[in-house]
């Protein structure tokens, strides 16, 4: 079992240091030296203790960590009478822990900040009355009454007339949108007009909104493995320290000079400041809706050199429209389209919600499928109304249908092609428009400033469509009709090369963004089986928050380093200082907390940390709008 010492236990640690430090004082004004001595040294020992309980823990673990230092320089003190040394360095110790929590805490204000606000009722119309209901008792159908200042509860749709939401809560999206009848409203955000109806698309459970609740919480339950880089370092740094130590004591005689050094090396702000400012830059990418899922991805995301790319529903917006139904047989577009759509109603892929999306504008009625079966990033076979129909890419139809695999026919340049067979034989192909998003060329090049040397498109998809879209973009390699197992592949290649990361959205991706050293998923429209799998989730939908989350999480490592390097620099002149007899143990661990107090402050510089290429990209559609 974990024996970390509570919060209560931390407290009354500190309040025996700091008592004994005071209580030992007063006794040294009035001239009971001797008796200040013991008192002080009494002080000590509980703290002392704890300490040594912990090292041997973390030993027996395997790791060496900076504690030993702060034990070493507490007994060495004791051992040689600078009981007041020791009672300082103790205080400085408890305290600092303490600090460490509250340095943290302060610094995942803002990710707790996304849980707060979780409504536990909805108002409901029922039979031309309004009453309360719980969340769970919501059903996809219900007209709910969104007032001024309410949370939505649940994903839905605005019923009639328009509605403004105020998104920043999730987002870091500072204006309210305008949403029209028909639009859809995420869980989550603030209806900062007036009061509307909102016709629930979704379950409490399954809306977006608790998906991002569950990720939050994950995210926070997963502290324990803080990326020790400081602790990379313990070994030399400890090594350092008693050679110091020991030749100053050999070079005088004097066990006191060996004392003050050590004093001075109590690395508290190393222990400190990593975690501190890595949690920061956490809290401050959940600003901009982008949720880091922990200290390691996000001291990961800074060393990324490659980066893949999925296409649809990451490059393109995902929400592909139907431009033609090219007919291959007798069934006429609508029949084709109900059919299609029916079966498609199984699967949560964008190209799926998109024939779905088409079939619902035109008034179509879609029955139920049955014995669907979903090939993830290849397409659906199942029964609608007793007939056989599959969906999905053309080399996945011709396959179900037993045919000889054959080139993908060209289709419409850059467009999507969707297969539809029915009864056993190709019925038509949809022909679908799904254009990029408007910042993709600005994120890229931005990504390339941020030190990513390599970027790859990976797509299901055809190579001529591939081509297509990210023509004069700069893509370094295209990898095209490739299955989920293929993209992980490619992941795996890359790897070899450096740290990569993959950007994905839905099912078929989740294996891949699982294998990446970060993986980033898209959007966490509904709860999405990437945002479970991937490291990092964009909450917004957009592909420049990429740019920002990699600029805070380069920033936020920037300066965990800043602070171990000055944190240590600084101990080392001073250990240098007291080793020639320049500083006594008192003033050597005054000095250290003067420096521990110093270097905490500039760790939590990473919560004020503004991406530039933010300001940029939203800028961006608004200057194309003016040139337009
Ligand atoms: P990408 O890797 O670019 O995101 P996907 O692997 O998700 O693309 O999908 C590749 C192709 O597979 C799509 O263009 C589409 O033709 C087909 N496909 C996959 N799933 C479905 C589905 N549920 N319905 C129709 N087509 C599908
Ligand atoms: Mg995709």
């Amino acid at each position: 079992m974990e024996r970390a010492p509570g919060e209560g236990w931390k407290v009354a640690l500190i309040a025996v240091a700091l008592g004994g430090l005071l209580a030992g004082l007063g006794l040294r004004l009035t001239g009971r030296a001797d008796l200040a001595a013991l008192v002080w040294s009494l002080g000590v020992l509980p703290v002392l203790g704890t300490l040594v309980r912990e090292i041997v823990e973390s030993l027996r673990r395997g790791d060496v960590g900076l504690d030993i230092v702060a034990a070493l320089s507490m007994s060495a003190a004791l051992a040689t009478g600078e009981a007041l040394a020791a009672a300082v360095v103790a205080v400085m110790y408890a305290g600092g822990t303490f600090l460490e929590s509250f340095a943290e805490g302060r610094a995942r204000r803002e990710m707790a900040g996304l849980l707060a606000r979780v409504p536990r009722s909805a108002t409901r119309h029922r039979n031309g009355a309004l009453e309360e209901v719980a969340l769970d008792a919501i059903a996809p159908g219900d007209r709910l009454l969104i007032r001024q200042g309410d949370v939505v509860p649940v994903d839905g749709t605005v019923a009639a007339g328009s509605a403004f939401l105020d998104t920043s809560a999730l987002t870091g999206e500072s204006l309210p949108v305008r949403l029209a009848a028909g639009d859809e409203a995420m869980s989550g955000s603030t209806n900062s007009g007036e009061a509307f109806d909102l016709l629930a698309t979704r379950r409490a459970k399954e809306s977006t909104y608790a998906g991002i609740v569950r990720l939050v919480e994950a995210a926070q339950a997963s502290r324990a493995p803080m990326a020790r880089l400081a602790d990379r370092w313990a070994l030399g740094f400890l090594a350092v320290t008693v050679a110091i130590a020991a030749a100053a004591w050999w070079g005088t005689g004097d066990p006191v000079r060996a004392v003050a050094v050590l004093v001075v090396a109590t690395p508290c702000p190393l222990i400190l400041a990593v975690p501190v400012a890595l949690v920061a830059g956490l809290s401050r990418a959940a600003e901009y809706g982008v949720l880091v899922k922990g200290a390691k991805p996000l001291e990961a995301m800074a060393r990324i050199r490659t980066l893949i790319l999925d296409k649809t529903g990451t490059l393109t917006d995902g929400r592909p429209q139907i431009v033609a139904i090219e007919r291959l047989g007798s069934a006429g577009e609508t029949e084709i389209l109900r059919l299609a759509a029916a079966l498609e109603q199984a699967s949560k892929h964008p190209v799926a919600q998109a024939v779905v999306a088409a079939a619902v504008a035109r008034g179509l009625a879609l029955p139920v499928p049955s014995e669907v079966a979903e090939i993830p990033g290849e397409g659906v076979a199942g029964r609608v109304e007793g007939r056989a129909v599959v969906v999905g890419g053309h080399g996945f139809v011709r396959e179900r249908l037993g045919l000889e695999p054959e080139p993908a026919p060209e289709g419409a340049v850059g467009a999507v092609l969707v297969a539809v067979a029915v009864d056993g034989r190709l019925a038509a192909r949809l022909v679908m428009a799904d254009p990029l998003r408007p910042d993709v060329a600005a994120t890229l090049q931005a990504l390339r400033q941020e030190g990513v040397g390599r970027i790859l498109l990976a797509t299901g998809d055809r190579a001529d469509v591939a081509e297509h879209v990210t023509r004069g973009l700069g893509f370094d390699a295209l990898r095209a009709e490739l299955k989920p197992d293929q993209k992980v592949l490619l992941v795996l290649t890359e790897r070899k090369d450096g740290p990569v990361m993959m950007v994905g959205d839905g099912v078929n991706d989740a294996p891949a963004l699982a294998a990446a050293d970060v993986g980033v998923a898209m959007g966490a429209r509904g709860a999405a089986a990437s945002a479970e799998a991937a490291e990092v989730v964009l909450l917004v939908d957009r592909l420049d928050r990429l740019c920002a989350g990699m600029e805070i999480a380069r920033r936020a490592r920037g300066i965990a380093l800043q602070s171990v390097v000055a944190g240590i620099g600084l101990s080392v002149l001073g250990m240098v200082a007291a080793a020639l007899g320049y500083l006594q143990p008192v003033e050597g661990a005054l000095l250290q907390e003067v420096i521990d107090v110093a270097v905490i402050l500039n760790a939590l510089r990473a919560l004020r940390v503004v991406p530039r290429r933010i300001a940029v990209a939203a800028a961006h559609p608004a200057g194309a709008a003016a040139a337009a």
